[in-house]
């Protein structure tokens, strides 16, 4: 605050007493009009230095303010159903990483540059449930597992082998390539609506699979979910997939009815979305609802129970011990899925 101003006193020349009534009048009138004017003027100017050095300073040091208040978070927590917690801060990488990570075209997927030792072939380590297109169809591993998983149940209850994965994860230059070909082919609008961009694709996840059927006599027929087939797109959700862009979400996902596309998210999100008929898009934003402070999400399927909440930022907290995973949304916070003893 500025709180001296200096008060200066003309000296008068030769001067009657009047004069020096009507001057003292003058100046009492100047300086009270300068000690307004210090006080509002002061309230504006010296605000940066009395926030540096005391309110703002922790926030503004931590980066991270969005737990929304300025008072420090408790370093250790135990969940309502006994999972004991410790605040961790995760990295920035966090967000972008994991199992539910959306990706659209106006939520690029943020490439990891250990991708490719990450990814497995299909060819190599498929069961007998399926076919592939050739060996240069990948996937992350668990995605690959939940895919034989799926693959074999289906046989098991008496679906047919023909199935065919035909694409798996794709690099951002293939999808360039497959964008430009369709702009060619059919003209940049059709292309915009129908294939993703560069980076939009969630086929750059490694956590996608696209089916075809592949007939006997060596024919293919576009995978549509009917028929035998329906029960993989009703059950899908019980080996971690979900039927990523139906009908009537074409606003949400902007692409249009895909049948054949299944991207895993984990078993107890996959049942959770299906059962809320929740796209990807509403099931990001269903899931910050459950922040650790509120009530949980509790999941009950096949594969378990499970405990999930959400963070805003890279600041979670991460249970001490358990089975757990912990995955960033690609928007703005993570999400983590522990499993219930
Ligand atoms: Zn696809």
């Amino acid at each position: 605050m500025q709180r001296y101003q200096g008060r200066r006193r003309k000296r008068g020349v030769y001067i009657g007493p009047a004069h020096i009534l009507l001057l003292l009048l003058v100046v009492a009138i100047v300086g009270l009009g300068l000690f307004m004017l210090s006080r509002a003027g002061g309230d504006k100017k010296p605000e940066p230095p009395v926030d540096n050095d005391s309110t703002q300073t922790p926030s503004a040091d931590g980066k991270d303010n969005s737990s929304g208040g300025s008072d420090p978070l408790p370093g250790s927590l135990t969940t309502t159903s006994g999972i004991p917690c410790t605040l961790t801060d995760l990295g920035a990488d966090a967000v972008y990483t994991g199992d539910l990570v959306l990706v659209n075209n106006w939520t690029f997927f943020h490439f990891p540059a250990d991708q490719e030792q990450q990814l497995r072939c299909v060819l190599d380590n498929k069961t007998g449930s399926y076919f592939v297109k050739d060996s240069t169809v990948n996937l992350l591993p668990h995605a690959l597992d939940a895919l034989n998983a799926m693959m074999d149940a289906f046989h098991a209850q008496g679906g047919s082998k023909s199935v065919n994965v035909v694409a798996g994860h794709r690099t951002e230059e293939f999808q360039q390539h497959l964008f430009d070909q369709s702009a060619e082919r059919n003209g940049l609008e059709h292309a915009e609506k129908y294939v993703a961009k560069p980076g939009g694709s969630e086929h750059h996840t490694g956590l996608v699979v696209d089916f075809s059927i592949l007939h006997s006599d060596g024919s293919s027929e576009e995978y549509k979910g009917a028929g035998e087939y329906a029960w993989i797109n009703e059950n899908c959700q019980n080996y971690g997939y979900v039927v990523r862009y139906e009908t009537g979400k074409e606003d949400l996902t902007g692409i249009w009815d895909e049948p054949w596309h299944f991207r895993y998210i984990g078993i107890p999100h996959a049942v959770e979305a299906a059962a809320r008929d929740l796209c990807l898009e509403e099931y990001i934003d269903y899931l910050k609802q459950f922040t650790f402070d509120k009530d949980h999400l509790t999941i009950q399927c096949g594969d378990g129970t499970y405990e999930v909440w959400y963070a805003q930022g890279t600041q979670a907290y991460i249970p001490d011990s358990g089975e757990y995973t912990v995955s960033g949304n690609n928007v703005d916070g993570v999400v983590v899925t522990c499993k219930v003893q």
